[in-house]
C-alpha cells in the first residue's frame, strides 16, 4: 500500500484486522504503522468446508509422533504468478487474500499438515491407533508482490512481519494443546518451496518436535549443571564472540555466527545477547536491530553466489514444556544445502538414515567468505 509521511506520535506498531475465510479460517491483515484503518472484504468464493484432516501416529520406534497428511497432496503447486493464491485478489484471480492490497497477512494452511482440531496429545498411543492432527499451520505472506524474497523487503515491511511473528507466538501459544510454535521460511524450489510468492510459515505443534526436543534436551543438561546460572547458548555465544573466528555481524544486541560444528555447507545461528525464550520477549530496540541484521544477513547470503540461494530460516523458539523453557534460548538457524555455486548437498545415508552429518565446507572459511561478502556490499554501498 502506499502511506503518507508517518507523523510524529503515530503507532509504531502495526495495525491488525482479522477476518474469516469463506470456510471458516481466521485471517489477520498486519498493515505497517501508521496505515489508515481497514474494512476488509468478504471472501465471495464461498469455499467448501474445511478439508478433511490429517492424523497423528506415534512411533514406538523412535519415540516421535508422525503427521500424515496425504489429502496435502490435492494442494497448489508452483501455479502461474496470474493464479497465486498470495498474490492480492484482482477480479481475474480470487486469491486466499480478498483485499486488492495489504502489506503482511497471515492465514490459516487452507491444506494444514495440523489441524484445525486442537486438543491436548496423550503421551504416546498404542500401535494400530491414530488421532486427528491437531494443532495448527498458518501462512505468513511477506508482501503483496509476487517476485522477490526476504531479503529484499524493505525494513519497515521486514519490520511489520517481525512483529507479525511475535503476534502469532502469543496466539498460538495460547491455543489448547500447543508445545511449540515454529516460525520458518523455506526458500527456493531446490529445497521443496510450492509458490514463489515471498511467504512463510508457522506450525504449532501439539508436541515438541524431534529436533527441538534434542538441543531442549542438551540445554537443560547443561542449564542444571550451572544450577541455573547459565544456558548453553548463552555460553556458546560467550566462546564464539570472544574466538571471533566465526562471527559474521555483531550488534548490541545480536550475533551472527558460524557455529562451531556446523552441520550444513552454510549454516548461520543468529543469537540474542540476552536470555529471550522467544519473539514475545524481545523489545522494541531488540526488534529493530533484529530486523536489520536479519535483512543484512540474507543479503549477504544471497551476494555469495550468481543466483539466490536456496535456505531454510528456522526460528528455534522455547518449547511450551515446564522442562525444557527455562533452558531454552530464542535464535534463528539459517541453513542451506548450497555447496558451490551449481552444487548443492543432499541428505544421503549417513544423513538421512543415520542424523550423522558430514560437512563439505568449513566453519571457518564459510564465515571469512560471509564477512568479506559484507565488506564488499558496504564497500560498494
Ligand atoms: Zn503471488
Amino acid at each position: 500500500m502506499t502511506h503518507a509521511p508517518i507523523a510524529p506520535g503515530t503507532p509504531t506498531t502495526p495495525r491488525i484486522t482479522q477476518m474469516r475465510l469463506s470456510d471458516g479460517r481466521e485471517l489477520l491483515y498486519f498493515d505497517d504503522p501508521g496505515t489508515a484503518p481497514r474494512t476488509p472484504l468478504a471472501d465471495a468464493r464461498g469455499l467448501p468446508g474445511r478439508a478433511d484432516h490429517g492424523q497423528l501416529r506415534f512411533d514406538e520406534l523412535s519415540g516421535d509422533w508422525v503427521a500424515v497428511a496425504a489429502h496435502r497432496q490435492s494442494r497448489t503447486h508452483l501455479p502461474p504468478a496470474d493464479q497465486c493464491p498470495l498474490c492480492p485478489s484482482t477480479p481475474g484471480n480470487a486469491s486466499e487474500i480478498p483485499d486488492p492490497d495489504y502489506d503482511v497477512v497471515v492465514f490459516e494452511n487452507r491444506f494444514p499438515s495440523l489441524g484445525p482440531d486442537l486438543t491436548e496429545l496423550p503421551p504416546t498411543l498404542p500401535w494400530g491407533h491414530t488421532v486427528p492432527a491437531v494443532g495448527r499451520c498458518e501462512v505468513v505472506s511477506f508482501t503483496p508482490e509476487h517476485t522477490g524474497s526476504f531479503g529484499e523487503l524493505p525494513y519497515e515491511r521486514a519490520r511489520t512481519v517481525v512483529d507479525a511473528w511475535a503476534h502469532r507466538t502469543a496466539a498460538l501459544s495460547a491455543l489448547p494443546g500447543v508445545r511449540q510454535v515454529f516460525p520458518f521460511e523455506n526458500r527456493g524450489a531446490d529445497i521443496g518451496v510450492t509458490l514463489h510468492h515471498p511467504h512463510g510459515q508457522i506450525y504449532a505443534y501439539p508436541y515438541v518436535a524431534p529436533r527441538a526436543a534434542q538441543l531442549g534436551a542438551a540445554a537443560r543438561r547443561f542449564y542444571d549443571d550451572a544450577e541455573g546460572t547459565a544456558t548453553l547458548l548463552g555460553s556458546l555465544l560467550d566462546r564464539e564472540r570472544d574466538s571471533g573466528e566465526r562471527v559474521v555481524l555483531d550488534g548490541d544486541h545480536f550475533t551472527a555466527f558460524v557455529p562451531f560444528a556446523a552441520r550444513w555447507p552454510l549454516e548461520v545461528h543468529l543469537v540474542p545477547h540476552r536470555h529471550v525464550a522467544d519473539f514475545t520477549e524481545l523489545s522494541g530496540e531488540e526488534k529493530d536491530e533484529l530486523t536489520h541484521t536479519y535483512l543484512t544477513l540474507l543479503g549477504a547470503v544471497d551476494a555469495m553466489y550468481p543466483t539466490p540461494t536456496p535456505y531454510v530460516a528456522a526460528w528455534h523458539q522455547a518449547p511450551l514444556d515446564a522442562v525444557l523453557r527455562p533452558a531454552s534460548r530464542f535464535h534463528l538457524q539459517l541453513t542451506s544445502p548450497r555447496r558451490a555455486a551449481d552444487k548443492l548437498k543432499f541428505l544421503a545415508g549417513s544423513e538421512a538414515a543415520m542424523g550423522a552429518f558430514i560437512n563439505d565446507t568449513t566453519p571457518e572459511q564459510v564465515a571469512e567468505r560471509l564477512r568479506e561478502v559484507l565488506a564488499a556490499g558496504k564497500a560498494s554501498a
